[in-house]
């Protein structure tokens, strides 16, 4: 994929990067990757950092208390080292005049369609501010059942839920390797990877780095979600002089997996590929056309009747005036919401529903022709 493809990156930061194999922040090397995420940024790009380092920035400010490693005491952690970390990306971006937002996930986040549109909606919202998201999984209140559990799987989430077209997973190692380069000389470095196959998983073994949760083989599974999802997939050193820059325009750094589709084929994949339509909307002659024929989203003018009890973020299929299926695709209102602004112009949604989650009901990205 060309350079300039490159628009919107997720750069996924693993503790051995933020800590450099201590059990403190690396203050120094943080400044160094906000520096080049701020570069990009001043390039017109969209970053994301999904940022891992909560537990360990607690253990540090609490003084390393010797306690024993329960779920409980991870959480407390977390809950400390959280704000800590957050202070120290605020901080550190501020240096740039870049203004940060946090976004702290949980699975259930992004696998009910309703939260997955409030969350998305929330990133894109900064994204189109020029503010930097910074994301890390809620650990101090995600239970088992909830949890993501380690922040590579939580980066290819987040690469879905931004549509990124780069997910960058900067660890302690300079990719994934022929053998475990510290006990084989032999070893060598993987420049590129196309299937993901078992000869590849055996390669990752259970490869573990320090203070993280993750290894190779969790970096795998998120390689293999995200570029199923549209993006290209780059595991490298975070300590590598200017890695994020150099992977992001284009440089062959590390292992490079290359996407298998385009974000926009993958979701409207993920929509034809999701459950079956909760209901339907009509629409009138006018709206079809501009759906058909000039790619627009769906309005509520043109909106003629509801059919089916949904909720936002449920699949439902458009049905033209005379009930030919038109289109499918994920809807941003409740179907009692869209009766009540079903032909009416956007301006009026916030009158009729005291409230809006804008000018839409399916959006262009959401829909698909049927
Ligand atoms: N969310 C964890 C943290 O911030 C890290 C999980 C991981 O390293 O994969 O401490």
């Amino acid at each position: 994929m060309s350079d300039s493809m490159y628009q919107r990156i997720v750069v996924k930061l693993g503790t051995s990067v933020l800590t450099g194999g201590t059990p403190r922040l690396d203050q120094p090397h943080m400044v160094e990757l906000a520096r080049q995420c701020a570069a990009l940024h001043e390039r017109g790009r969209e970053i994301i950092v999904c940022t891992s380092g909560a537990i360990a920035a607690g253990r540090e400010r609490l003084g390393f208390p010797d306690v024993p490693a329960t779920v409980t005491n991870k959480q407390l952690f977390a809950a400390v080292g959280q704000s800590r970390l957050m202070l120290v990306w605020e901080r550190l971006f501020e240096i740039y005049g870049l203004h940060v937002g946090q976004m702290l996930l949980t699975r259930a986040d992004v696998e009910s369609r309703r939260r997955f549109l409030n969350a998305r909606d929330t990133l894109l919202a900064l994204l189109q501010s020029r503010i930097v998201p910074i994301i890390n999984e809620n650990d101090a209140v995600a239970t088992e059942e909830i949890k993501v559990g380690d922040n590579d799987n939580l980066s290819a989430l987040v690469t879905i839920l931004a549509s990124a077209n780069l997910l960058l997973l900067l660890t302690d190692q300079p990719g994934l390797f022929t053998a475990d380069p510290r006990l084989d000389p032999q070893a060598a470095l993987i420049p590129e990877v196309n299937d993901i196959d078992a000869a590849v998983r055996a390669l990752a073994g259970g490869s573990r780095s320090g203070l993280g949760v993750g290894g190779m083989a969790t970096k795998l599974q998120a390689a293999d979600v995200a570029r199923r999802a549209g993006a290209d997939v780059v595991i490298a050193a975070g300590r590598a002089p200017d890695v994020i820059s150099r992977i992001a325009t284009g440089e062959p750094v590390g292992t490079r997996f290359p996407a298998l589709e385009t974000p926009l084929e993958s979701r409207k994949r993920w929509i034809l590929a999701g459950p079956m339509p909760a209901g339907f909307i009509l629409i009138d002659a006018g709206a079809a056309q501009a759906l058909r024929e000039k790619g627009r989203s769906l309005l509520p003018a043109g909106i003629v009747a509801v059919e089916g009890n949904f909720e936002r973020g449920d699949t439902i299929t458009i049905l033209s005036a005379d009930r030919a299926p038109l289109a499918r695709g994920i809807v941003r209102y409740a179907s009692q919401d869209v009766a009540q602004i079903a032909g009416c112009h956007s301006d009026q949604i916030p009158d009729r529903l005291s409230y809006t989650y804008g000018p839409v009901v399916v959006h262009r990205n959401d829909l698909i022709l049927l």
